[in-house]
């Protein structure tokens, strides 16, 4: 029980009860009571003392040395204990980035001759590394990216499933819950990569997903200056992965977590407003001459439309995608031109970034099956900042009349 002006309060009822704007703030619980400070400090450290010699491998037994724990990531349970929080799971893990988390995981959970299904259209690298384990024996099958053909690709010796909520460029959505009551049946094990809708527009261990994982470097750091990664899963699942992630020294470093657990705080204030910019930049590129297509899951008009609405309650994300009338010339003219906007790669930070698909993160999937998810190259990436929408619409609006 805790006090609370006046009140005892049952302290686990307590937590769970907190918003997820709260619970990005005091998620951590750290306190040093010694010193009165609140606020989860960065102990830069690769040693800590270990005055008896004990010497055990596993997660719950003194610090030692930063590539197995680091107070600021976990001792204190700081970044940790928010993400747990605001995925609503049971335990995480926090790596040095999202690829460092993935990698983790595939070696966890794959074997010899074990099966993993991945649809075309996944983080480019995530495919890639995904390709490579065929040098380790694994069977890859990748699906073509919609619900019925990642069902189609699942059998009894699928081993893992990792699909992302909204996929990257042309955000696609899949119907989770299906896909996870395919898995079950199979005895598959699904990871959702939650990386571009967030906690804030989906969560998915309410609908039953058992392994959650993120790119820490976009929207829950959300400030494009920290690179880092995250499991959520179950408790015993974290622990057999403590294990993976102090073999191949994965961990991620104290400062990064610092930063991450200073950026969490305003995590549903960014959210709700790269939302809002989102979805009114979609509405009005929509009637842009220079604009020949505008993909968003918020708009009426999208394919995914029904599905997202009852997935993430009319909330659709930061990023929209369209397609210029024209080509990669235009494309360069048009980002030679932009003033605040920034062309570069990733997403989910304070600065609004315009990405050209075909030479970043889809640069790596072949041509053709690039073309035919439509990766083009008259596609652009578009992650809405938190600055103001009349700038953003001001700025945008006049880099497609130079073209
Ligand atoms: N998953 C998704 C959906 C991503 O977009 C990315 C990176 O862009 C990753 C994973 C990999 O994360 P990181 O770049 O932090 O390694």
């Amino acid at each position: 029980m805790i006090s609370y002006l006046g009140k005892n309060i049952n302290r686990s009822r307590y937590l769970i009860n907190l918003t997820l704007q709260t619970r990005s703030i005091h998620g951590h619980r750290y306190k040093d009571e010694s010193l009165g400070v609140f606020i989860p400090p960065i102990y830069q450290t690769a040693i800590f003392e270990q005055p008896g010699f004990t010497r055990k491998s596993d997660r719950e037994v003194d610090l030692k040395y930063s590539r197995e724990e680091n107070l600021t990531v976990r001792a204190v349970r700081a970044l940790e204990k928010i993400l747990t929080m605001l995925e609503e799971g049971e335990d995480t893990l926090c790596f040095s980035s999202g690829m460092a988390a993935i990698s983790t995981i595939y070696y966890s959970v794959l074997k010899k001759n074990d099966k993993i299904v991945l649809p075309a259209e996944s983080y480019g690298t995530t495919l890639q590394l995904g390709e490579k384990l065929r040098g380790f024996g694994v069977e890859v099958k990748i699906s073509w990216p919609d619900t019925e053909d990642i069902i189609e690709s699942i059998d009894k010796h699928t081993k893992l499933v990792l699909i992302e909520t909204i996929t990257n460029p042309t955000l696609r959505v899949f119907d989770i819950p299906e896909i996870l009551n395919v898995c079950k049946e199979n005895g598959a094990l699904l990871i959702v990569d939650n990386t571009f809708a967030t906690p804030y527009l989906y969560k998915p261990f309410k609908d039953g997903v058992e392994v959650v994982v993120h790119s820490l470097t976009k929207y829950l750091s959300g400030h494009n200056d920290v690179v880092g990664g995250v499991i959520i899963s179950r408790k015993e699942r974290i622990l057999e992965l403590w294990d993976w992630r102090r073999m191949l020294g994965t961990i991620l470093p104290p400062f990064e977590a610092f930063l991450i657990i200073r950026g969490l705080k305003t995590f549903e204030l960014r959210m709700e407003k790269h939302c809002k910019n989102a979805q009114a930049m979609a509405e009005y590129l929509e009637d842009h001459p220079k604009i020949k297509e505008v993909i968003y899951p918020g708009l009426p008009t999208s394919k995914y439309y029904r599905l997202a609405s009852r997935l993430f309650k009319k909330r659709f994300g930061g990023v929209v995608s369209f397609r210029i009338r024209g080509g990669e010339e235009e494309v360069k003219k048009l980002m030679n031109s932009l003033k605040i906007i920034k062309p570069a790669p990733s997403l989910g930070g304070a600065e609004s970034i315009l990405t050209y698909p075909i030479i970043s993160a889809a640069s790596t999937i072949p041509k053709d099956v690039r073309e035919k998810l439509g990766i083009t190259e008259d596609l652009l990436r578009f992650s809405l900042g938190l600055e103001d929408l009349e700038d953003l619409i001001q700025d945008i609006d006049s880099a497609l009349n130079s073209i």
